[in-house]
């Protein structure tokens, strides 16, 4: 069938036809014919609970027959009440409002906006902005400025405002990493407006690993320079990494957090960027020219409410921590298996998450080919998996079986045996 589609980091010119899903049901995607896929990707890493938890189900379902969609100027609604409520308590009281919008990059932009905004309203003058190295933080044009300039926004580059990069502090290369920052802070301490990151674990920069004393320790020095901490958690929240949150693990309270893909459950598209009582006052006058100016039409879209409050009472009702455990626990009884496998440089796990780093001979970075090789040869035995250049990775629904575990392993070992 001719499609009319243009997909998302799809090249069409290669030609390869896309596949089609017609159904959902836990860990599991069924194509039209019935033969099912493992998602062992958690579809780009939204899903939580499973596909299709029938709490979510059946909140959407209700939800649609009674509102579905009002403007969110000057109107509210009590679903959205609802949510804002239960994820603050998620996050302990550090934060006290949260803004609504449609994805994780805009769920970052407001973040970074925000941060601008506040030095601004404040009359200081902090212009820069510190990211790390590796990072990615979304695909507009303040989330690409933000994040490592690669093969993903290269084209664009000409067009994206200064950030300044700052090595992550990977094991092993920590020291050098906190001192890249020191200088920084040293040289334009008094001008950094924000330090944004990926708590714990760079998704898309091929889920890089670091310790929580790490990070606790690049947030300390920047705050201690009066930087904002913007946390992205737009990955690594509602339990990937093993806690709730990853600053979490770190100790670390941000004064913007960013979150979206598993905050529905992956059920429905929703950003949230939430921020404490400072932030909040910057923007609070009688003054309208210092109002918070931004906005998404479908901003706190009621049926997405609906979803992401039933997922977070998933988590109140449901053993979830149970399940992350378990997943983890798996993970970790097979790294010793995957170690050993040819080519394989490393194996690194936090929480759900476990990556292999593959040594690569051919083109190094996001367009090696073991990566096309891996997705071809998973897909031929029913389980999704996408690497990301080198590194092959399971990012699983907390619903997944041992047993679809232990095929997923296996298929990564067969791969790397046949292909060394
Ligand atoms: C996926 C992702 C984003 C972008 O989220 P979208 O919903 O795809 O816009 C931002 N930051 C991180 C860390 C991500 O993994």
């Amino acid at each position: 069938m001719q499609s009319s589609i243009w997909h998302p980091f799809t090249q069409h010119g290669l030609g390869k036809q896309e596949i089609n899903v017609a159904k959902s049901q836990g860990a599991y995607l069924y194509r039209p014919d019935g033969s099912r896929i493992i998602d062992a990707i958690s579809s780009w890493w939204v899903i939580t609970h499973g596909h299709c938890h029938p709490k979510i189900v059946a909140a959407v379902q209700e939800q649609a027959q009674t509102l579905d969609q009002v403007i969110f100027a000057g109107f509210t609604h009590d679903p959205a009440q609802r949510v804002s409520k239960a994820l603050l308590a998620r996050a302990g009281d550090h934060h006290k409002y949260s803004f609504f919008s449609d994805s994780g990059s805009t769920a970052v932009e407001v973040a970074l906006k925000m941060a601008v905004g506040y030095w601004h309203h404040r009359g200081e003058k902090r212009q820069k902005i510190i990211a790390l190295e590796g990072a990615y933080h979304g695909d507009t044009f303040g989330t690409m400025a933000a994040g490592e300039r690669c093969v993903f926004n290269k084209v664009y580059e000409p067009y994206l405002f200064d950030v300044i990069h700052v090595p992550v502090p990977l094991p092993g290369a920590e020291d050098e990493a906190l001192s890249a920052l020191d200088d920084v802070l040293a040289q334009h301490g008094d001008d950094v407006a924000a330090f944004i990151f990926e708590p714990l674990v760079q998704g898309a920069g091929g889920m890089r690993m670091y310790a929580p004393e790490m990070l606790k320790a690049m947030c300390d020095a920047c705050q201690a320079r009066g930087a904002l901490l913007i946390a992205d958690e737009v990955m690594t929240g509602f339990g990937r990494t093993g806690s709730f949150f990853a600053c979490d693990q770190a100790g670390v309270a941000p004064d913007l957090m960013a979150v979206s893909k598993g905050l529905t459950g992956g059920f429905l598209p929703m950003g949230i960027t939430l921020a404490t009582q400072d932030i909040y006052d910057a923007f609070y006058h009688e003054d309208r020219a210092k109002m918070f100016y931004h906005s998404s039409s479908f901003t706190g879209n009621p049926m997405a409410c609906a979803a992401a409050y039933a997922s977070l009472k998933i988590w109140d009702e449901e053993d979830v921590f149970g399940r992350i455990n378990a997943i983890a626990d798996h993970h970790r009884a097979a790294t010793e298996m995957l170690q050993n496998l040819p080519n394989v440089e490393k194996v690194t796990q936090c929480g759900t998450i476990l990556a292999l780093h593959c040594k690569v001979d051919d083109a190094s970075g996001y367009l090696a080919n073991i990566g096309q090789e891996f997705y071809d040869y998973a897909m031929a035995r029913g389980i999704l998996m996408r690497a990301l250049g080198s590194v092959i990775y399971i990012l699983p629904p907390y619903s997944i079986s041992a047993e679809d575990l232990s095929d997923i392993y296996q298929c990564i070992s067969d791969f790397l045996n046949k292909r060394k």
